[in-house]
């Protein structure tokens, strides 16, 4: 077999949500847009609705639908785009809650599907989605009369905890939807760790379910175990793979692994990254290939059959740091190829 394994662990991705539900009292949904950030709705979303999350969060409309599906009826599914033309069958039918962010999306909302729940969405600062405050003075008692179930704002700099952005946010948020008596939802997974004022009524986190930073507590949910094709020895001077960007200075132990930058494993991490065996560290030399890289083992005293570049050794951050990225985009863009294993 020569596809690596990617194991996804449903119980650490449950205490992960579990834990974090602790931090605070408010209700605490969960954030499973992007196929559950490269995981998996169809495990994810039922595992997590069975450890009691109510409330789901998507991106766009056709990831409601394909959620509802694997949850069947009840838990409520909401979108963050909101409300976009076209969208109004998929909503009616899949039962969803899109987030309305324009006095545009409020019109196309209210003229399709009269009395099908909504929430707002707000911007306070971070100008990607939601009213801004003038829009928002301009429809705010035409749109509470309508009842929405949630008003929303997303933090820009949650992860930074001493970002002066995180108090004017939150100042603008309490701002714009004083006196409201309407559930309310500011932080993700960075926010819900700034503290109490930060809560509201609903939290919202994502990549700390999964394991990711901001969430240092979390238990680690993905092992990536990718076997070895080949091993070959190469004398000082010899040259490994594409444009010969490793020349060996010694004899060197050269393991050809079958996973590459077509699985998600961008060329980017090429330079000190490392894999693990057994948690010793071995160094990627080379270039990333699409399908394969090569891994200088060296410093092993056995040939290994496998070798591991996120587990227990290596988080997925620690990944995300090779490639100058964030484990957020590791996780998702974690290829199609892998053999994935649940457990359970
Ligand atoms: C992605 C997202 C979340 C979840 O964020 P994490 O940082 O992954 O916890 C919450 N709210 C909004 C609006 C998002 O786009």
């Amino acid at each position: 077999m020569t596809t690596a394994t990617l194991t996804i662990d449903l119980p650490a991705i449950t205490a992960n949500w579990q834990a974090l539900d602790k931090l605070s009292t408010s209700e605490t949904a969960a954030v499973i847009k992007a196929d559950a950030y490269g995981l998996g709705i169809a495990k994810v979303g039922p595992a997590l609705a069975k450890a009691g999350a109510r409330r789901f969060f998507v991106a766009a409309a056709e990831e409601g639908v394909a959620l509802r599906r694997v949850l069947g009826s009840g838990p409520e599914i909401c979108v963050f785009s909101g409300h976009m033309a076209g969208d109004a069958d998929m909503i009616r039918t899949a039962t969803l809650t899109p987030m309305i962010n324009s006095v545009d999306q409020l019109l196309i909302h209210v003229e399709s599907l009269p009395g099908h729940p909504f929430g707002i969405q707000l911007d306070t600062g971070m100008n990607r989605l939601g009213m801004e405050p003038a829009e928002w003075s301009a429809v705010r008692d035409i749109a509470i009369a309508q009842k929405p179930v949630l008003i929303m704002s997303h933090l820009a700099c949650a992860d930074t905890p001493d970002h002066v952005m995180n108090q004017m946010q939150l100042d603008c948020f309490n701002e714009m939807t004083q006196g409201i008596d309407i559930p309310r939802s500011l932080s993700a997974t960075g926010g819900i760790l700034l503290g109490e004022k930060y809560h509201f009524d609903i939290t919202r986190p994502g990549v700390g379910l999964y394991g990711g930073l901001p969430f240092v507590d979390a238990t680690p949910v993905v092992s990536l175990d990718i076997p070895v094709i080949q091993i070959r020895d190469v004398t000082a001077g010899e040259s490994v793979g594409y444009a010969n960007a490793f020349v060996a200075k010694s004899e060197t132990r050269v393991a050809t692994i079958a996973a590459g930058y077509a699985d998600g494993l961008i060329r980017a991490m090429g330079d000190g990254a490392t894999l693990t065996y057994d948690g010793q560290p071995v160094p990627v030399i080379g270039r990333v290939s699409m399908d394969m890289i090569t891994v200088d083992i060296s410093r092993l005293a056995e040939v290994p059959e496998h070798l591991q570049l996120i587990g227990l050794h290596q988080s997925v951050d620690t990944v995300a740091g090779f490639a100058g990225t964030i484990g957020y985009e590791i996780l998702t863009s974690l290829g199609a190829r892998y053999d994935r294993v649940y457990l359970t």
